[in-house]
């Protein structure tokens, strides 16, 4: 492709994103493909020939664009929404331009640097001493792995070089609301699915830290060698926050790496109204945020600070001769000693242009209304005698179910909140996600984009309510909204 001719599909391409961004909304949220659609759609074999790039995009808006689910949808309310905001969307276009690959500083003093810069802006803004160091990886999961990789290296010495061969039993605790990514880790790692010791949560789905210690008192005794413990703000499920500084004050006293999972609620601490949320994460051994997630950044970023970098490198720092450069004398950090990867991609230029463009007070502006929706939600949900909220909301989501008055049998409910999540997501308007809690199917409306707004809000309850009423076989009462 000639520069001209980049120009012309360049523009054509930034016209086409400026539409989609603004106009998300004219696409169903929720895909309408059926499994194998699109695949049937497309010739199984590569072109020998290359194509033009107006015939590929036509194929790209007929085929690809109706087996998308619009994350970038303000009616976007499943698992958790998130925004790839217009300068984050431009950062990743020259980003890719770039194509840096910054495993050595030297191969991309800018990424390296940047980095550390933007990691530090964003550890100052959510109210963390500099004692944390960051790291970007991609996900909050590869974080997590990161996390327990070099809690394991403190636990077992030596196991980089011998392995876990003859080592006895070690765990993991983390409450039972904890993210899965800490049994893959766990998987990885080679201590075991059955490493991970679900800790209990009590009725507003916290960890027990009764149940913590005697969890530990109990294995101490069987000669088991504990891991780590994480601890979770902002759970997947209800976003329920684990008691972290009394968390920590266990770990503290019995010497045990302590992992901060505020995958999601992270971002949060940058308000000051949130901060009883986060007391104690500061004495963390490590914490992930996924500023992907509800900080306006494109997937995929997720930022990781460790107090004690220094283990994170004595587990991962492999240099052979090829990658040995005159810097590292000079006190350099090279990006691939912090982790798996050898080639790390330029992420931290998105989030230091999303903080830039942004501004942490509209930041904190759009997280504090994103709450407010939320809140109001909860308020519609707790008036409505058909419906029933099934956990607390500290942050941006709302669990709940139906339970009409009449029509409904009891034992019905789950089937009935199953048909009612399937209608609402037909609608295209609105895309929401479930969970389970207490072994019942529970509706969760989750808000984090960008350009959600009072009427989203309101659609999905009207759809909501509408649906229940005709599921449940009687007159829809219009809406007092
Ligand atoms: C979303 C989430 C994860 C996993 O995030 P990925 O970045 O997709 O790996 C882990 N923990 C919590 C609490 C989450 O909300």
């Amino acid at each position: 492709m000639d520069r001209s001719e980049f120009r012309h599909h360049g523009h054509a391409l930034v016209d086409w994103i400026a539409d989609y961004l603004a106009g998300s909304e004219r696409y169903p949220v929720l895909a309408r493909v059926a499994p194998g659609e699109l695949r049937d759609a497309l010739p199984a074999t590569a072109p020998e020939r290359g194509e033009s790039f107006d015939v590929i995009f036509r194929d790209f808006e007929r085929l690809v664009v109706p087996a998308l689910t619009h994350w970038n949808h303000p009616g976007f309310f499943g698992y958790f929404a998130i925004t790839a905001s217009a300068s984050g969307v431009l950062a990743e276009f020259l980003s890719a331009a770039l194509n840096q690959q910054a495993m050595l500083w030297r191969t991309s003093p800018a990424a390296t640097e940047l980095e550390s810069v933007t990691l530090d802006w964003l550890r100052s803004l959510l109210g963390l001493p500099p004692t944390f160091e960051g790291v970007i990886y991609d996900t909050a999961s590869i974080s997590t792995l990161h996390a327990l990789a070099a809690a394991r290296e403190v636990a077992v010495p030596g196991v980089r070089e011998a392995g876990l061969s003859g080592r006895g039993r070690l765990c993991i605790y983390c409450s039972e609301h904890a993210h899965s990514s800490v049994d893959k880790a766990a998987i990885l790692l080679g201590l075991g699915h059955q490493a991970v010791r679900p800790v209990p949560g009590d009725d507003r789905f916290q960890l027990r830290v009764d149940a913590l210690r005697s969890a530990l008192d109990r294995d101490a005794a069987d000669g088991v060698t504990p891991v780590a413990v994480v601890a979770t703000i902002g759970t997947t499920a209800t976003t329920s926050v684990d008691p972290v500084a009394d968390i920590a004050a266990v770990c503290r006293d019995r010497g045990i790496w302590l992992h901060v999972d505020a995958a999601y609620a992270g971002v949060t601490a940058m308000l000051p109204g949130q901060r009883a949320h986060f007391a104690g994460w500061d004495l963390a051994d490590s914490i992930v945020v996924n500023p992907h997630k509800w900080l306006f950044v494109p997937f995929d970023l997720s930022a990781f600070y460790c107090r004690r970098m220094d283990v994170v490198r004595r587990t991962f720092a492999l240099a052979p001769d090829f990658l040995q450069t005159p810097e590292a004398s000079r006190g350099v950090k090279n990006l691939m000693d912090t982790g798996i990867q050898l080639g790390r991609r330029f992420r931290a230029l998105k989030l230091w242009m999303v903080l830039r463009h942004f501004g942490a007070e509209r930041i904190r502006e759009t997280l504090a209304r994103h709450m407010s929706l939320a809140r109001r939600f909860a308020e519609w949900v707790d008036a409505d005698p058909d419906f029933e909220r099934v956990a607390p909301v500290p942050f941006s989501v709302v669990c709940f179910r139906a339970r009409p008055s009449r029509g409904v049998a009891p034992a019905e409910l789950d089937a009935f909140n199953e048909r009612l999540l399937d209608a609402v997501n037909a609608s295209g308007d609105a895309f929401l996600s479930h969970t389970r809690l207490n072994d019942r199917f529970v509706l969760r409306l989750a808000i984090g984009h960008l350009r959600t707004s009072d009427e989203h809000v309101s659609r999905a309850w009207e759809l909501l309510r509408e649906h229940a009423a005709s599921l449940a076989g009687r007159a829809h009462q219009p809406s007092p909204l």
